[in-house]
């Protein structure tokens, strides 16, 4: 049987194969003798599963998708304070291409506009490196979030390095400020050397899944940079990646995304997918214009914005039921989902207030998928404080979703295998 959603991503390209609006990046000669017609649209999971349809498998180059890599890969490699004391986090609403610098310090606005890019990519790898090797860092970085060994178009590089007055321009203003140290040249060369690493909108999906899945390839399983790390690119991708279109799309598609000149466009929903497509033609703020259109049909159809999400608190309770009669009564909370803030604020709202009856409670875990480190503690809280009142507290945790159960006091919280075990009886 194929997959539904692969028939799902054939039909909607299908619906906009004929629309032939836009135009190609004329900006950059060799990108204007693109094939403007390719389509190809990307699913890839955050548990490896990859959906292709139409020019999946085209090269193209990556342009300014490279940067929120290129970013991640300069916090990994110099640590948040370095980057943000030469490269902001607020969107400048103007175009890729603007030479928005802060006034006083002359800091790039962030890190999605060309200024900050040209920024970013002197940051990647440790200080001393030559340019050479700082490009090399960056294409093994972009390879490692790709999942395969990525090369240079050498053909689109030399024609975009012939017209980069404006980048170069920009790279001149930084220097003036000292944003940038080395010599403006070779670090613009560099940047576009980054810009035109190919890729295809495979490539892409499985680099937007990576961002979705924390930061861990989920296709080749190598941890590429940390958590944290992509948090902040997310943020600003979601602020800044759609340059001076971003609050249109923050509110119709809600997906963190970044797109590129040559056609190229990703989403990356944190905790289910990455979302790649590709179709040249663009638009005037230099976006994809069918790009665009399949990002609000995605987004419209799944119900991908980020800003809609399942009211998980309300169904973290499964049962909260009692084994037993009198002093030999257990009260067994049987949780389900993933549980966070408010998924254990309800936990805790079951045994607040009058004091419940059984001397044992059983917090029964079987059913739930994940803990985060906020519900982990407040939930042991809970175990310490039922305890202190005399009551035994057990836990039913099979897979193991809190490794330790330490209250933070050298006491673990006994872990049985199913509630019917639960010591009976007061004080038990
Ligand atoms: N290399 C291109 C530039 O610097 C990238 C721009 C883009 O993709 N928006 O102009």
């Amino acid at each position: 049987m194929r997959s539904v959603v692969h028939d799902y991503l054939t039909e909607v390209l299908g619906g906009l194969a004929a629309d032939g609006s836009g135009e190609l990046a004329g900006y950059i000669p060799e990108l204007a003798e693109a094939d403007p017609d390719r389509l190809g649209a990307v699913f890839a999971t955050v548990d490896g599963e990859v959906y292709g349809a139409g020019d999946a498998d085209v090269e193209f180059t990556i342009q300014s998708i490279s940067k929120p890599f290129a970013y991640a890969l300069a916090l990994s490699d110099r640590g948040f304070d370095s980057v943000l004391a030469k490269v902001g986090v607020e969107p400048s609403g103007e175009a890729f291409n603007e030479i928005s610098l802060e006034h006083e310090t002359g800091r790039p606005r962030n890190p999605m506009i060309n200024a900050g890019a040209i920024t970013t990519h002197s940051l990647v790898g440790p200080e001393h490196l030559l340019p050479a090797e700082r490009v090399d860092r960056v294409v093994r970085g972009l390879s490692a979030f790709a999942g395969r060994r990525l090369e240079v178009d050498e053909t689109v590089c030399i024609s975009e390095m012939e017209n980069a007055h404006r980048n170069l321009a920009s790279a001149h203003m930084l220097r003036s400020h000292n944003i940038l140290t080395a010599d403006p040249r070779s670090v613009v060369e560099g940047y576009i050397r980054q810009c035109s690493v190919l890729v295809t909108a495979r490539d892409l999906a499985v680099m937007a899944a990576t961002l979705a899945n924390q930061g861990v390839n989920p296709v080749t399983g190598e941890r590429v940079v940390d958590a944290r790390v992509v948090r902040q690119v997310l943020s600003v991708m979601s602020t800044c990646g759609m340059y001076d279109a971003a609050g249109d799309w923050a509110t119709q598609v809600g997906i963190p995304a970044k797109s590129g000149v040559a056609g190229g466009l990703i989403g990356s929903l944190p905790g289910q997918l990455g979302i790649a497509t590709f179709s040249p033609r663009l638009d005037g703020h230099g976006n994809s214009v069918r790009g665009v259109s399949l990002f609000e049909r995605f987004s419209s159809d799944m119900g991908l914005h980020v800003m809609e999400v399942p009211p998980a608190a309300l169904a973290v309770v499964r049962s909260s039921h009692v084994l037993g009669e009198g002093t030999s009564a257990v009260r067994v909370l049987q949780a389900q989902g993933g549980i966070r803030f408010a998924g254990a604020e309800r936990i805790v709202r079951e045994f607040v207030g009058d004091d419940i009856g059984e001397s044992a409670v059983v917090v029964d875990f079987s059913l739930v998928s994940s803990i985060d480190d906020v519900a982990r503690r407040m939930l042991l809280e809970l175990a310490r404080r039922l305890m202190l009142e005399g009551r035994g507290v057990y836990f039913v945790d099979p897979e193991m979703v809190i490794p330790d159960p330490d209250r933070g006091d050298g006491i673990r919280v006994p872990v049985i295998a199913d509630a019917g075990q639960a010591p009976r009886g007061v004080g038990a």
